[in-house]
């Protein structure tokens, strides 16, 4: 059975000294979690202090984007063995962030995600539905369509290596979560897609995990959901303890 994954998204938020003064708090807070994994993905520029600061530890490093090009005049990008010779784990892919405001679509996303696969990343590859989707009823669509277009096209290989999140937009840094409920039955959604592409086996093994305000106290709720296999959080995780908190969430 794979652990839960607790992943932290820090989007654009502390410099490299904020990194080390993060980590120094964090890391005896979740020495002792053995239950689940632990991975924190900060901006591209604190990757360095991030992994020095992780080492030796059970916390894992991931970046927040990448390009689907190894090399070339792609000015601003970063590639995936750029990011893997680091010694980071994990990119995030298809954050709804990346969709709204950069041009992200399904294309894309199933670019980086093969681009992270071949450079030895595990993605942790995004979907979520928009408020007006989910009023007009169109959630299931919304997320078939991206299952569909976004992640479909990997291989049976490709695709035992990867992480979903299921992110609905209208929960994140707004404070409204989904209730566990419908995490669940969403995540369900996406499980039922990809087992009707890649069969029983690999579909009860992948792993899906949960965005949207998630906070220390409701962290416990959403985990007891057996369809729930982590969490990505993103303002929570940017305060040590609130996100060991998290991590913790047996306790
Ligand atoms: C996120 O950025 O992926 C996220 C879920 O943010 P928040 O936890 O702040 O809603």
């Amino acid at each position: 059975m794979n652990k839960p994954v607790m992943a932290g998204n820090w989007k654009m938020y502390k410099a490299p000294a904020d990194t080390q003064a993060f980590f120094e708090a964090f890391r005896p807070l979740v020495a002792a979690a053995r239950h689940c994994e632990i991975v924190i993905c900060p901006p591209f520029l604190d990757l360095p202090a991030a992994l020095e600061s992780a080492r030796g530890t059970n916390i894992q490093i991931g970046a927040q984007n990448l390009y689907w090009a190894k090399e070339g005049a792609f000015t601003g990008e970063v590639s995936g063995p750029m990011i893997r010779s680091t010694g980071a784990t994990h990119v995030i892919v298809g954050h709804s962030e990346r969709r709204q405001f950069f041009g992200e679509t399904d294309a894309t996303v199933l670019q980086r995600t093969i681009a992270a696969l071949e450079s030895g990343l595990t993605p942790i590859v995004c979907v979520g539905e928009q408020l007006a989707h989910r009023e007009a009823g169109q959630t299931e669509a919304v997320l078939c369509a991206q299952c569909l277009n976004g992640i479909a096209g990997l291989d049976a290989q490709q695709f035992a290596k990867i992480l979903i999140a299921y992110e609905p937009v209208w929960a994140i840094g707004t404070g409204k979560t989904a209730t566990p409920e419908i995490a669940a039955e969403a995540h369900s959604i996406i499980r039922r897609e990809m087992r009707q592409k890649y069969g029983d086996q690999a579909a009860a093994n992948l792993r899906i995990l949960y965005g949207g305000s998630v906070k220390p106290d409701n962290a416990k709720i959403l985990m007891a959901q057996s369809e729930i296999n982590g969490v990505l959080v993103g303002g929570a995780s940017l305060d040590a303890t609130s996100f060991a908190k998290i991590v913790n969430y047996q306790s």
